[in-house]
């Protein structure tokens, strides 16, 4: 087949079959595919997943709490309420800790972006249909979920029963990340109970494996090694100590302290 060159300096074929994959004389694609992206494909295929508030990414729901958790660390001054939602950085969401058998207290989220049908249509909030992940795993901070953005119970608007008094099933619940702001607005005059403050104090890891994640880096090998290696020396002993004020026996302690 003859060649010629055309006034672009690009080759065309003087034949009348078309390139392919059907690409124009300057090697622009005539055809678009239907889906552009993956994130096109997971809209399309999955209820699970949900755009970002802030930044318009598709996100699997589960990874939502991680996801605004390095929005809060790293685009704090992007937001402009003083207490958004964990899951997605709105402010017309209810939180909760709910009772369990194993006396672990387990979040429940009325929240508009993941969990719209857990309010009424008079738009009261339902706990028991919020959305719901395991606080033992939010209060772990590694090299792919840093955020530890967990839900606290407020040890001043929840005082201690007396032993032997009915707990509420669901109580109203307060954002770690938030929980400053909570203290300010709600308990201003009142000094933090050092349990909880202590429980406010954020690791390194966290600040940094965030900063890794927003510039859409992988956080490295000998990071995740560090992390291995402290996870073990603290394990259990650090996970009593984080754990504790949240466990009904503790919260008595606290509040006598
Ligand atoms: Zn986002
Ligand atoms: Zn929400
Ligand atoms: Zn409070």
């Amino acid at each position: 087949m003859r060649l010629r060159t055309c006034p672009f300096q690009q080759t065309v074929s003087d034949t009348s079959i078309p390139y392919i994959p059907y690409k124009n004389h300057l090697q622009e694609p005539l055809l678009q595919p239907v889906l552009a992206s993956s994130a096109d494909v997971s809209s399309i295929n999955a209820a699970e997943d949900v755009a970002c508030n802030m930044c318009g990414k598709v996100v699997e729901k589960k990874l939502m709490r991680t996801h605004c958790g390095v929005h809060l660390r790293i685009d704090t001054g992007r937001i402009a309420i003083d207490q958004p939602c964990g899951l997605c950085l709105g402010d017309k969401c209810a939180a909760y800790l709910q009772k369990t058998g194993s006396g672990r207290l387990q979040p429940a989220i009325c929240c508009r972006l993941l969990a719209p049908e857990s309010f009424a249509t008079s738009g009261e909030p339902d706990p028991s249909k919020g959305f719901t992940f395991q606080a033992a795993g939010a209060e772990r901070c590694t090299p792919d979920n840093p955020s530890t953005n967990t839900l606290l119970l407020c040890p001043r608007c929840h005082p201690p029963q007396p032993s032997g008094a009915r707990v509420m099933k669901f109580r109203k619940a307060v954002w770690r990340d938030c929980f400053q702001a909570h203290w300010d607005s709600a308990h201003r005059d009142i000094p933090m109970p050092a349990a909880t403050a202590a429980l406010l104090q954020l690791s390194n890891d966290e600040a940094e494996w965030c900063g890794v994640i927003a510039r859409g880096g992988k956080v490295k090998t000998t990071m995740r090694k560090r992390a291995a290696e402290s996870s073990q020396a603290e394990g259990e002993e650090e996970n009593r100590k984080k754990r504790a004020p949240q466990e009904e026996s503790k919260a008595a302690a606290d509040e006598g302290a």
